[in-house]
């Protein structure tokens, strides 16, 4: 991956309008408070130039404080932010390097979506027929140029979606920064619109850095998962490492599909299709069916365990048929002991 800096007017190696300028990105125990609420508190973090990076994590955990700690939204409390060899705490946002992408989309309703990519150029004072000619290099890549004198009302909600991209992206930034950007989306169009992000992030070569509440959209999109809880790191990984094994019992809970079984003092997580149901008396701790949910491919059987333990099974449909239960009936449960994994206290 090129991680050179170029000028704005030299082709990128893929042959894209625009130059490829990735850099790592470091935050070094960054805390934001606000009065008494510490917000995020000394989270520090490595990304690799040209990673998809998602912050997820539950409403409240400081994922947009973190996010706008690095676009110069929001006051650095304490620690740094550093892109490539330069410390930004003190640089306005047009000067860190970064662009960001807000959930709303944020587009200048009277304005055409040419003008909406060309208007941070504008700022930047570039001349008219330079910024005109960039903003369509721009909307080239996303697909959209038919669409260039429209207002952003006459577009739908993908089409201004790409347009919010292409102006973000035309100030040839280093780090892309993305506030929930699917959130305003109906669940078809987010799943197209989340493959077409990755896309974008691929070809640019640059980083994204992603916030969602959504486990399904982190694990979809993200090279480096983050998972945030109460201002500070839970984990950080990719999405097979942070879903095979949860390092916290949060983690397990919050990426969902495990159960959460305490066994000799430990707490350990159990992935819900790992484990295996088999007739009372056969291998296995003792159980008795609370629920079995038809899910289409997949039946959910919530059991209780002799112990007191809540369980959720996950089996394919095909696996539930070879030896169906019903709620009281009482089944044996296992697991391998390599499916099971050790979670901090
Ligand atoms: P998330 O993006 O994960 O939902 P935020 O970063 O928005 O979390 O918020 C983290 C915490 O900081 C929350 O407790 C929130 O109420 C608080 N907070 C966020 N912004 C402000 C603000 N401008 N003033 C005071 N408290 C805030």
């Amino acid at each position: 991956m090129a991680v050179a800096s170029v000028g704005a007017n030299d082709a990128c190696p893929e042959g894209h309008a625009l130059p490829n300028r990735a850099a790592d990105l470091e935050l070094a125990a960054i805390t934001k408070a606000y009065g008494e609420t510490i917000a995020v508190d000394r989270v520090s973090l490595k990304i690799p130039a040209g990673t998809y990076c998602c912050l997820l994590g539950p409403s409240g955990c400081g994922k947009s404080s973190t996010l706008r700690m690095i676009a110069g939204h929001e006051f650095i409390s304490d620690g740094d932010v550093m892109i490539g060899d330069t410390v930004v705490n003190d640089l306005p946002p047009a000067k860190r390097g970064t662009a960001m992408m807000f959930q709303s989309y944020a587009l200048f309703p009277h304005l055409s979506v040419r003008e909406n990519v060309a208007f941070s150029l504008k700022m930047a004072g570039a001349a008219k027929a330079e910024r005109l000619k960039r903003a369509d290099d721009l909307l080239a890549l996303v697909d959209m140029t038919r669409y260039g004198d429209r207002l952003p009302a006459q577009l739908s909600g993908g089409q201004q979606q790409r347009v919010a991209l292409a102006r973000a992206l035309v100030t040839n930034p280093t780090v892309l920064l993305l506030d929930e950007p699917l959130s305003a989306l109906d669940p078809f169009l987010r799943i197209r619109m989340r493959a077409e992000l990755k896309r974008y992030q691929r070809e640019f070569g640059i980083s994204f850095i992603h916030v969602t509440h959504s486990q399904e959209e982190a694990m979809a999109l993200a090279d480096m998962v983050v998972v945030m809880n109460d201002g500070r790191i839970e984990q950080v990984g990719s999405p097979r490492e942070v879903f095979n094994a949860p390092k916290t019992v949060f983690v397990a809970k919050f990426m969902g599909g495990h159960n959460v079984v305490p066994e000799g003092g430990k707490s350990y997580a159990v992935r819900a299709d790992r484990i295996k149901l088999a007739r009372p008396g056969e291998a296995g701790a003792k159980a008795t069916v609370t629920d079995v949910e038809y899910q289409g491919m997949t039946v959910h059987v919530a059991l209780t365990r002799e112990d007191g333990t809540d369980l959720l099974v996950t089996l394919a449909e095909t696996e539930f048929d070879r030896a169906p239960v019903s709620v009281g009936d009482t089944v044996s449960v296992g697991w391998q002991p390599a499916d099971r994994h050790e979670l901090a206290a």
